[in-house]
């Protein structure tokens, strides 16, 4: 590990938080806070990414080395770091909630690997900070396993995310109240180790620009051009309307992607978008099973549903729209910002007719095509049809006579079955005749399909196995659920299971289907 070479350009090009102290504060003219992680009592590596650590040149050696969770559960500073909590604030469920800030995160700086690429490092559930407000900085390990597999789960679906190196238990207890019943209990606390070639989330912007500290504002947009878009070109003025651009367009691609397969965040809030267009912040998010875009897997927002499936492309337009109105002070007019949010609609509208014909095994989507889509959505939802399972089958009917056979193991009730088989069965008829008309190769179609279609996805029971069996002190299913995710598009014989629809037992069950906010 002491190979590895820090150049923590944040901490050093940012302005820092003058009081340099501990404490729960409102932190004003400064993008960070020094702090240190608050060791703890027991760390243990519990599982790793290896794919992660290669990025970091972290070799077999790195992970064997004890002093490995000391580091990476904050007991033990590497040379070179620089340990800092960023300042942000946000729109929470539609309203701006001021200062919220890193406050169980802990940077520990930025590495610099050996073909030059860098990355944040980034402790999460390492202890407070000055944005801890009234938590305990802490993370329990259910949360924190749900973080570690979904992350590397996204990357190995192609969807852009931070990332996880490592998940290391604490041996300390946190408390919390995860029935919401009065009794918060003692639950094993972890810490995940981040990564990301950046953190800097739209929240960073809109805190200077609602405090009205616009030079820090200035100096992070500059900065954040500078370090995570090298490429824009041209005067300042045109790097920052392009770069506006480029978030908006990211953040299209984003939502495609989540569309795609399935997934829902759950809290959209802008402190949780990320500047690079990435998945950041792992916390009450769901996959969908049975289709339904009106599903959110966050109890908090179970009355609203602000961040249900189906809204999902909505909210990151509105989302950016704060942006727009942080980064307002720093444009002359008014012109690129529009500009950027007409691209992110004419960006979404591109990836995701990209990605739905791919789903579909088609050409390209057409507005025909689209409303057949739109038919098929409804027709999901009403017969309660698992997602991942239709798509998935959907490559294998016959395209002179389709039947609903392939789709047997995808229905979650006989009464939707039985009331809605014929109308499935007309769309499929339809859209075999559509497959017929382009005469492609069987074969090259079901590639298209199965690049975009996976079988295996971290449905919520799925994590909620894992984590039943590591609080047991079991991690073998945390590794093994990480392997069949290594290659979610890739049939894996023995591991059927891992494809299988949700079980009836996981329908009420606590974790299985409905989370809350921060645990
Ligand atoms: P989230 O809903 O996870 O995006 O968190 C919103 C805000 O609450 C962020 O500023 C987090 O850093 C903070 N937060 C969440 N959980 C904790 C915790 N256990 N301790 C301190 N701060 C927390
Ligand atoms: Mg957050
Ligand atoms: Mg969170």
């Amino acid at each position: 590990m002491d190979h590895l070479r820090f150049d923590n350009r944040f901490v050093r090009e940012l302005p820092a938080d003058p009081l340099d102290a501990a404490g729960v504060r409102q932190v004003h003219g400064a993008c960070y806070s020094r702090v240190r992680p608050t060791p703890v009592a027991a760390p243990a590596l519990l599982a790793w990414s290896r794919e992660v650590a290669q990025m970091l040149d972290l070799g077999e050696a790195d992970i064997a080395d004890p002093r490995f969770a000391e580091v990476f559960g904050g007991n033990r500073m590497l040379d070179g770091m620089s340990p800092h909590a960023a300042c942000y604030g946000g729109h929470q469920f539609g309203n701006w909630a001021g200062q919220l800030g890193d406050g169980r995160a802990i940077n520990l700086g930025e590495i610099v690997n050996a073909r030059g690429e860098r990355f944040e490092v980034q402790l999460k559930g390492a202890g407070p900070t000055p944005y801890s407000r009234r938590a305990d900085g802490r993370a329990v390990l259910r949360s924190s396993v749900r973080e570690f597999l979904c992350s590397e789960a996204m990357h190995h679906l192609g969807v852009p995310t931070t990332r996880a190196l490592s998940l290391v238990a604490t041996g300390e207890g946190v408390l919390r109240d995860m029935f919401y019943d009065g009794n918060p209990r003692l639950e094993p606390g972890a810490v995940v180790c981040r990564v990301a070639p950046s953190f800097i989330r739209f929240g960073n912007f809109e805190i200077f620009a609602a405090r009205g500290e616009l030079s820090v504002l200035e100096k992070l947009v500059d900065f954040t051009i500078a370090r995570d878009f090298p490429w824009l070109e041209g005067s300042p003025g045109e790097r920052r309307s392009a770069w506006f651009a480029e978030v908006c367009e990211r953040t299209a691609t984003l939502m495609a992607h989540w569309m795609r397969v399935g997934f829902v965040h759950g809290v959209m809030n802008t402190d949780n978008m990320s500047i690079l267009g990435l998945t950041i912040d792992y916390g009450p998010y769901g996959w969908v099973d049975n289709f339904d875009p009106g599903w959110t897997p966050n109890t908090t927002d179970a009355e609203g549903r602000r961040y249900r499936f189906g809204h999902q492309p909505r909210i990151a337009h509105w989302n950016l729209l704060q942006l727009a109105n942080a980064l307002y002070p720093l444009f002359r007019d008014q012109g690129p910002l529009q500009d950027g949010l007409e691209r992110y609609v004419a960006a979404y509208d591109r990836d995701s007719r990209r990605m739905q014909a791919d789903k579909l095994g088609l050409v390209a989507l057409g507005d025909a095509e689209l409303e057949e889509l739109d038919v098929l959505h409804r027709l999901l939802a009403r017969a309660e049809i698992d997602m991942t399972l239709f798509f998935r089958a959907l490559a294998d009917i016959d395209v002179e006579a389709p039947t609903l056979a392939p789709f047997e193991g995808a229905f979650y009730s006989a009464t939707g079955r039985a009331a809605h088989g014929e109308a499935l069965q007309a769309w499929l008829d339809t859209y075999a005749a559509r497959l017929r008309q382009e005469g492609r190769p069987a074969g090259q179609r079901r590639a298209q399909m199965n690049a975009a279609n996976p079988c295996y996805v971290l449905r919520n029971y799925l994590a909620q196995q894992a984590i039943d069996a590591a609080e047991q002190g079991d991690t073998s299913v945390i590794e093994q659920t990480l392997e069949v995710l290594r290659r979610p598009y890739e049939v894996q014989p023995g591991r059927e299971a891992f494809a299988a629809r949700r079980p009836d037992w996981a329908r009420r069950k606590a974790g299985c289907s409905m989370l809350s906010c921060s645990s």
